[in-house]
């Protein structure tokens, strides 16, 4: 186990990937802090699966990662409550597609507050605590469309090459300390997020689940396949792994050839 004894925050760890790799921190032995959103109940029996997978502890954090002080007190926290804030895992996020003619106002500002501003805030509160502890792993879940556009998701795609901007920065800033940061580039992976999108286009066109299921990755991921949360788990413990202890500022993309094309 290579994250015995250390700690883990995973941001956004209620669903979908976030809570893929909080099952993997865990596995590895890692205390996990959780945090998202959800039913208080369902949220108890996340934390009891989680706790139960290695030696280390689970523990959930409310914090609204719109807020900057409740993203303060989830750093806080988590390091009064385990010791240390080894890894951190900025994952939370949300989506609206529009065109930016009629694109919310509101949905701009929360898109970009949750899938980039709070990773400034966390790695921000975070930092001082690994460097001084000379090891920590700090792991962006960006995803392609850090790397490149989709019409009608100008709010997500202008958050997520911020936080591959961010990610950069970060690595540089880290250098030589002991602590790394890298980024996660996703394709499509059939969670709540694109589920949501899947079924508004089956009824705006009037086709089945199914069909747009397929047409979404027919536009753009070669492989055909969804990506899973299990393989981008994977990468994250790798990203934890000592093989990876020179990787600064990287870019993992796992799209089923999604940004080959
Ligand atoms: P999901 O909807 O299954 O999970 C999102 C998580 O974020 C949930 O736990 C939710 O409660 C939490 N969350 C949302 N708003 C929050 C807030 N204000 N404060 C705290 N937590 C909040 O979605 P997912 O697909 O697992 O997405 C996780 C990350 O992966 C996101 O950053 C997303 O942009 C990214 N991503 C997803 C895909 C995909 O195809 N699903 C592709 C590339 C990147």
């Amino acid at each position: 186990m290579i994250l015995a004894n250390k700690s883990a925050i995973v941001t956004g760890s209620t669903s979908g990937i976030g809570l893929g790799i909080a099952r993997a921190l865990a596995a590895e032995g890692a205390n996990i802090m959780l945090n998202g959103f959800g039913d208080a109940a369902a949220i108890e029996k996340i934390r009891q699966e989680i706790a139960g997978i290695g030696p280390g502890k689970a523990a959930y954090h409310p914090a609204d990662m719109s807020k900057p002080a409740e993203i303060a007190d989830l750093v806080a926290k988590t390091a009064a409550t385990f010791g240390s804030v080894d890894v951190l895992v900025n994952n939370a996020g949300i989506q609206h597609v529009a065109p930016i003619e009629s694109f919310p106002i509101e949905r701009w500002d929360a898109i970009v507050a949750i899938n980039l501003s709070s990773s400034f805030h966390t790695i921000r509160a975070a930092l001082p605590l690994m460097k001084k502890a000379g090891w920590g792993r700090i792991i962006n879940v960006a995803s392609t469309h850090g790397l490149v556009a989709s019409a009608e998701k100008a709010a997500y795609v202008a958050a997520k090459h911020g936080v591959i901007g961010l990610t950069k920065v970060a690595a540089i800033e880290c250098a030589n300390t002991g602590v790394t940061c890298n980024a996660i580039c996703p394709g499509w992976v059939l969670t709540p997020l694109v589920q949501k999108q899947i079924e508004a286009r089956a009824a705006e066109k009037g086709t089945s689940v199914e069909q747009e299921e397929k047409a979404l990755l027919g536009e753009k991921q070669p492989q055909l396949k969804f990506t899973t949360p299990e393989q981008l788990a994977a990468l994250a413990v790798f990203l934890c792994s000592a093989a990876a202890s020179n990787m600064q500022g990287s870019q993992l993309v796992s799209d089923g050839g999604w940004t080959a094309l």
